[in-house]
């Protein structure tokens, strides 16, 4: 599932193509994805000027000029591609039976594909947006400002759950799945076992740092293609061939050279340095 390091990759490929540019016309090609599409979807945002395009956790928001929001969630599988745009992007141009959603600008064309349809598209107001239900329990945002050694420490005080899954609950931190939790985790040398609540002052210091660093490299790398994620441009991303421990059960961990280890902790697969990571 794209996590945040994804999202905004896409949005920053977005922005040339959707940035002040007018939705000159939009095309739904069935009535929904994972929820029916708003009534009058495709109507609503025709003619309308995109003001800017934002990301909050692992949403996209088109602000429109009409005081609504285009929110958009590329659900398991769901892919934006500009074709047309001159920026290096790949044919997409013949049509697939998993094409869904066709927005054109005068700047290009972006076509909307999903084959597992988790994906999400709705139209709310923009004053209201953060007391909706999608957004009015996420946590902050990683890479803000906020996001710091006190806030992470504050938020982790008596938590008695794994340290990994307290990096996962949206409403703490919005936007980190499994693999840079797992990731974050071995930069900071501490075991997705320990409890959130009994980390050191200096390990959620080193916590919270890491995350920042891994969510920068990852969006420097255009993000991790495992399965169905693709940029913008329809390039993969490139973070997965950085991985430290994410998804190498066996091999050697890059710091000491021992085995990394697979751990499942809340269903969810962890994947650490059992020597590196205390
Ligand atoms: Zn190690």
């Amino acid at each position: 599932m794209p996590e945040l390091p994804e999202v905004e990759t896409v949005r920053r490929g977005l922005v040339p193509v959707l940035e002040g540019q007018r939705l000159v016309k939009v095309e739904t090609r069935r009535p929904g994805l994972r929820l029916p599409f708003p009534k009058d979807f495709a109507k609503r945002l025709t003619g309308r000027r995109v003001e800017s395009l934002k990301r909050r956790a692992k949403y996209l928001l088109a602000e429109l000029d009409n005081g609504e929001t285009l929110v958009i969630h590329l659900g398991m599988s769901g892919r934006m591609a500009v074709e047309g745009s001159g920026l290096g992007a790949h044919d997409t141009s013949v049509s697939g039976k998993h094409d869904h959603v066709v927005f054109e600008t005068e700047a290009g064309r972006i076509v909307f594909t999903d084959h597992r349809r988790f994906g999400l598209m709705t139209l709310l107001k923009t004053a209201a947006l953060a007391e909706d239900k999608l957004f009015r329990d996420l946590g902050v945002e990683p890479l803000s400002e906020k996001f710091d050694a006190a806030f992470l420490a504050r938020a982790l005080k008596g938590k008695k759950t794994p340290i990994k899954s307290a990096l996962l609950d949206q409403r703490i931190i919005a936007g980190i799945g499994n693999i840079y939790a797992c990731e974050a985790l071995f930069r900071a040398r501490i075991s997705p076992k320990r409890l959130a609540g009994r980390l050191k002052p200096q390990e959620s210091a080193a916590l919270a740092e890491a995350v920042k660093t891994v969510l920068k490299e990852a969006i420097k790398a255009g993000g991790s293609s495992l399965r169905d994620y693709r940029q913008a441009n329809g390039d993969p991303g490139g973070f997965q061939l950085r991985f430290k421990v994410y998804d190498r059960a066996g091999e050697p961990c890059p710091v000491c050279g021992g085995a990394v280890k697979r751990i499942v902790q809340a269903g969810r697969s962890s994947f650490f340095c059992p020597s590196c990571q205390k």
